[in-house]
C-alpha cells in the first residue's frame, strides 16, 4: 500500500484525497500546509491513513471519520466501491470497513489560516510527545479509555504504573502505554494485559476493554 498508486496525496479546493498507504503524518502536514483544517489534531499518531480510517483514530476529542467524505474500497469480489461517510459506519475507534481493502480516502476539510493551523499542530505535537514515553520504539495503548476516568489515572490509582512481565512493562510515568523491549514475547504482553485487567476489575470494578486486535 505504500507504493505510488496507493499513497499519493492530492488537494483540490477543500478536498484532500489520500492513498490509504500514505503516512497519516504526511497527510496532516500537507493539509495544514495548504491551509486546510480538520485533521491537524491527529498529528503524531503513527501509521497510515488506511489504518487510521479503519480504526477511526481520534485525538483531542475529534475523530478522523468526522472529516471523511468518502472511502474507496476494493471488495472481496475485486470490485471497486466508493462508500460515503455514513456507509463507512464510524463510531468510537471503530468503522464498518474492517475486512475491506481501503484504497483511498477523500476528506472534506475547512479553509483556515496556515499560520494559526501550524501553531495549533505544533502545540498538539509538543503536548503529545510530552505525554508519551520518548525513547521507546515499541509502544502501544492497549486499553480503551473507560467512561469513569482516564486509563492513566486509573492505573496510577491502583498502583499498576511500572508493573512488568519479562521484557514488557506498563510505563511508570504514562501508564496508558505498554512498552515492549528487545526480547519481549507476545505471551508476556498477554500476561501483563490480563494481570492489569484483573487487578483493575478487582480493585475498582472497572472492566477495561482492549483496544488491540489480537490474532
Ligand atoms: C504510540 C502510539 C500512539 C497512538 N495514539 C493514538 C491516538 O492518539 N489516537 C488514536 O485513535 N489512535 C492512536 N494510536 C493507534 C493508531 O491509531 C493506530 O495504531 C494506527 O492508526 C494504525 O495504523 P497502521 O497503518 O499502523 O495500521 P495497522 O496497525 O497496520 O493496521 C490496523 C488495522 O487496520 C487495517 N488496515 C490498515 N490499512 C488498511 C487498508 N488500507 N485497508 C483495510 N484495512 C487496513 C489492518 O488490517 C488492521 O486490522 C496510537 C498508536 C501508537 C503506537
Amino acid at each position: 500500500m505504500s507504493g505510488p498508486a496507493t499513497s499519493g496525496i492530492e488537494i483540490t479546493a477543500k478536498k484532500m484525497t489520500v492513498g490509504a498507504g500514505a503516512k497519516l503524518s504526511h497527510a496532516v502536514i500537507k493539509a495544514v500546509g495548504a491551509g486546510l483544517g480538520g485533521v491537524e489534531h491527529l498529528v503524531g499518531i503513527p501509521g497510515t491513513v488506511g489504518g487510521a480510517v479503519v480504526g477511526n483514530a481520534s485525538s483531542d476529542g475529534r475523530d478522523i471519520g468526522s472529516v471523511v467524505e468518502s472511502v474507496t474500497v476494493l471488495e472481496r469480489s475485486g470490485e471497486l466501491r466508493t462508500l460515503n461517510q455514513e456507509q463507512a459506519g464510524f463510531s468510537h475507534r471503530k468503522s464498518s470497513l474492517v475486512g475491506l481493502a481501503i484504497l483511498s480516502v477523500t476528506f472534506d476539510l475547512e479553509s483556515a489560516d496556515v499560520t494559526a493551523l501550524t501553531k495549533r499542530m505544533q502545540k498538539l505535537w509538543i503536548g503529545r510527545n510530552a505525554s508519551r514515553p520518548s525513547e521507546e520504539p515499541r509502544i502501544a495503548m492497549p486499553f480503551v479509555e473507560p467512561d469513569e476516568m482516564s486509563v492513566s489515572d486509573l492505573l496510577h490509582q491502583v498502583g499498576l504504573a511500572g508493573v512488568r512481565e519479562g521484557e514488557v512493562s506498563i510505563d511508570t510515568q504514562h501508564p496508558q502505554f505498554l512498552i515492549a523491549r528487545s526480547g519481549a514475547t507476545s505471551e508476556q504482553c498477554m500476561k501483563l494485559i490480563e494481570r492489569v485487567r484483573e487487578q483493575v476489575l478487582l480493585q475498582t470494578g472497572i472492566d477495561l476493554q482492549l483496544d488491540l486486535q489480537i490474532w
